[in-house]
């Protein structure tokens, strides 16, 4: 953890053009963002669409990463993987090929024009929380509460572990 002190979480999600491939592909463009660390991931969920449903089903993981870069720095890379995998934004929560979204940055709490960290919807997403559970079952997050905390409020739903 030294080199790389603070731990981060990103969310993973995908629901264009092949998305298991989009989602296992950015594991291994995360792991090579300089002054980061891949520690771990979860496997991949399948979910119904957040927002407009005349989409595809989203594929979302979580994975954990240590990094020694400023948050909007690390922003700045999840940016470029996502352009790195064409994503077009169109409607807002409308099919993306790539979404890396900063969940966590160690515990800090972070409001900048560019980003909000926690990131905002966490606690009512089944499909952030429980990849997020797999890898990390005891996290204790910014402003006291605990993830199983907010687990127990939100249940899995339609969403489903993938087997590897
Ligand atoms: P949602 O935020 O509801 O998951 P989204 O992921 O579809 O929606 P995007 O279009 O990917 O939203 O991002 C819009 C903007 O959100 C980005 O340009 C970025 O500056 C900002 N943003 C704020 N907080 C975060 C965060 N924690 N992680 C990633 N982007 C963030
Ligand atoms: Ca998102
Ligand atoms: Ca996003």
């Amino acid at each position: 953890m030294t080199e790389f002190p603070v731990r981060c979480y990103i969310g993973l999600g995908s629901n264009l053009d092949n998305p298991e491939r989009h989602v296992t592909t950015a594991f291994e463009q995360l792991a090579e963002i300089g002054g980061c660390r891949l520690v771990t991931h979860s496997s991949l969920y399948r979910s119904d669409p957040v927002g407009p449903q005349d989409q595809p089903d989203f594929i979302n993981a979580v994975a954990e990463l240590h990094t020694s870069l400023e948050p909007e720095t690390l922003l700045d890379q999840l940016q470029a993987i996502e352009q790195r995998h064409q994503r077009v934004r169109e409607r807002h929560w409308g099919p993306r090929t790539l979404d890396l979204d900063l969940l966590l940055y160690g515990d800090r709490q972070i409001q900048t024009s560019r980003l909000t960290v926690p990131h905002p919807h966490i606690r009512e997403r089944a499909f952030v929380l429980w990849p997020l559970a797999e890898i990390a079952a005891d996290l204790s997050l910014p402003g006291g509460t605990t993830l199983s905390q907010w687990l127990a409020l939100c249940p899995m739903g339609t969403l489903e572990q993938m087997p590897l």
